[in-house]
């Protein structure tokens, strides 16, 4: 067999299409591409409303096993399928991933275009800046940061009056409100529209947020693995002098403004949840919001182009779409709900339009509000042996002679690991497709066996795929099995009821899911839960923040462990993005690099001015 080049050679090698075609193959009207160069394009919501009449295409939910930290090929194998499914089967087919930070790219993880010839062209562009939706969120977030703190420093060195007459300074003779603010009358219960007649005592709670500094959650961010911005002192110039306080920077992609990026359903809903966004709690107990704090229409206007999904190809030249990707430790790692929705309607069927015309949108994200038709599990004989008791996979390591040799009995106890992930997805009713994702080591019994026990834990299919070395036609057979699997309907249902008590949420996940005893909350944590019940947001869904290597809250805990309590550290609330979660160990909200990070490699071919050293 031929080697298979690396993933930046193959990418080079291929000259995608231009942009404007593809959106035409795939039926977008002129009015709604938005080209950002040759080979990407923003996509205009417009789209939505102009397909409405459209029923869905199917969608399908790419997961995985508990992954080894080189990844076991959930985006390799998201791309595979599209291009199986739309370069070799004829159906209209979307992959919809994330678009990765660079964080990663230039740390050690590398990038996430998939890999070997499933992957998402300009593969550099893809992994930089794309359309700049990153540095949108960036902004964003940072002008909050920097509205909170001005806030903060002008109620601090003025008085009450002072600060009044400044956020609502008199215009020709005459005081008037900005519109924003009767968003706060209202919540203050001041139900007055002249700022003339509000008593002293109305203008104080108007005028003083109250902030109390020990609560704030609101970082500052930056898209690079910086490690020394973890921790920060702010406020040291002479000009904020008494006035400094210790904060930190996260990645851009951990800010709460990239999970409402991820989970927004359009430009009004995405200006509310900017708005309602909670970066610390008053003196008084209140929740204190962006809106607050006047800036959330602002946040909306930078974020607004951000809003529109990205278009990008295959390198079978199939649609992708890239947008949004919120920091997996910390929110729901998922793609854009706006980018399925609009797939969806691309992918979808007329009336009259014969079964076989129906297109699948592939997607690493997870709506709450469309049903999934199916999710597909990615494994590896990798993965599964070493759950199965093979020794640790370390990057840049080789790796130990179990997993380039053939090895049935550590790979058997290992499928223990896929069982469970099967049966846990068909506790929420699903179609479980299970891709067994071929590496060029495994051997014909390995694979066979892996197929028997996905069956054999309830798998609907189990598939040998090859898209890594072969493209599309590696993974027809997937794609042949997808099909099938999503022609009988599914019964989607949810894991727990919404407004049953915060603790109790929790702990039906750690049971059902995870296979623990039970969860031991901390007293900070057990605080948390009763300050944001109080304050109204004790119905939100809940993101549990814990490490992706083990079922447990415990990496080391490898296949399916038992016996075990999770322990709650704390509990954060994303008031915005809609959702709370509960940190089960340390979880690092900023990346740092490393001795030998991936930069060391990447420059520009003076020749031909392609980028090169990307993986
Ligand atoms: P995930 O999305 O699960 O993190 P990726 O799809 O990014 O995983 O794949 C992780 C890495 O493994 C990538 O570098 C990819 O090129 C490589 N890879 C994936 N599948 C295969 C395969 N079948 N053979 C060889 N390498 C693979």
């Amino acid at each position: 067999k031929e080697k298979v080049p690396s993933d930046i050679e193959i990418a080079m090698a291929q000259t995608p299409k231009l942009i404007t075609q593809l959106g035409q193959e795939i039926g977008l009207i002129p009015d709604e591409l938005e080209s950002y160069g040759k080979y990407k394009a923003k996509v205009e919501l417009s789209v939505l409303e102009r397909l409405k009449h459209r029923k869905n295409g199917k969608y399908v939910i790419i997961s995985g096993i508990t992954p080894t930290p080189l990844g076991e090929g959930k985006s390799t194998t998201t791309i595979g399928l599209a291009q199986a499914l739309g370069a070799h089967l004829g159906r209209p087919a979307f992959a919809c991933v994330r678009q990765p930070s660079q964080g990663p790219t230039f740390g050690i993880k590398g990038g996430a275009a998939g890999g070997g010839y499933s992957q998402v062209i300009p593969m550099d562009e893809f992994n930089l800046h794309l359309t700049g939706d990153i540095h949108a969120v960036t902004a964003a977030n940072n002008l909050l940061a920097a509205a909170l703190d001005a806030r903060m420093f002008h109620e601090a060195t003025q008085s009450d009056k002072a600060l009044y007459s400044r956020l609502v300074p008199a215009k020709k003779g005459k005081r008037e409100f900005a519109p924003l603010m009767f968003k706060r009358l209202k919540k203050l219960g001041i139900d007055k529209t002249n700022p003339d007649d509000l008593t002293p005592e109305e203008i104080t709670r108007f005028a003083r947020l109250d902030v109390d500094p020990e609560t704030i959650t609101w970082n500052r961010v930056i898209d690079t693995n910086d490690r020394f911005l973890r921790k920060i002192t702010i406020g040291q110039a002479p000009t904020e002098k008494g006035h400094e306080r210790e904060t930190g920077f996260d990645i851009a992609v951990a800010s709460e403004c990239m999970a409402v990026l991820a989970l927004t359903t359009g430009l009004q809903d995405m200006r509310e949840r900017l708005g309602a966004m909670v970066v610390a709690t008053s003196k008084q107990g209140d929740p204190i919001t962006a809106d607050d704090i006047g800036v959330g229409g602002a946040l909306a206007v930078l974020m607004k182009d951000a809003i529109k999904p990205n278009l990008m190809q295959t390198l079978e030249g199939t649609p992708v779409f890239v947008h949004a990707g919120p920091f997996a430790n910390i929110a729901h790692g998922n793609s854009s709900i706006l980018a399925d929705r609009v797939a969806l309607k691309l992918a979808g069927t007329e009336e009259g339009d014969s079964s076989d015309r129906v297109g699948y949108v592939l997607t690493e994200g997870a709506s709450a509000r469309t049903w999934p038709d199916a999710t597909v599990i990615v494994a590896t004989t990798r993965a599964l042996k070493m759950h199965g008791g093979g020794p640790d996979v370390t990057p840049g390591k080789p790796l130990a002679e179990t997993y380039t040799k053939e090895d049935l009995v550590t790979l058997k106890e290992g499928t223990k690991n896929l069982v469970k992930h099967i049966q846990n997805s068909k506790k929420f009713g699903l179609k479980v497709v299970v891709a067994i994702n071929q590496f060029a080591s495994d051997t014909p019994a390995e694979l066979e066996l892996i197929r028997q026990e996905a069956l054999a834990g309830g798998a609907d299919a189990a598939v040998v795929s090859n898209h890594w070395a072969e493209g599309g036609a590696g993974a027809r057979a997937l794609a042949e099995a997808l099909i099938t699997a999503c022609e009988t309907e599914s019964h989607f249902k949810f894991l727990y009821d919404l407004n049953i008590p915060v603790e109790e949420k929790i702990s039906i996940i750690a049971k059902e899911i995870y296979g623990a005893d039970g969860i031991e909350l901390s007293d900070v944590a057990k605080k948390q839960i009763e300050t944001y019940t109080r304050q109204g947001y004790g119905d939100l869904p809940i993101c549990m923040a814990k490490t992706q290597y083990s079922f447990s809250h415990d990496p080391k805990l490898k296949g399916v462990p038992t016996g075990f309590t999770v322990p709650i550290r704390s509990v954060r609330l994303s008031a915005g993005a809609g959702f709370l979660y509960p940190l089960l160990g340390d979880m690092q909200t900023m990346p740092g690099l490393g001795t030998r990070p991936g930069f060391w490699e990447v420059g520009v071919d003076p020749e031909s001015g392609r980028v090169v050293g990307l993986f």
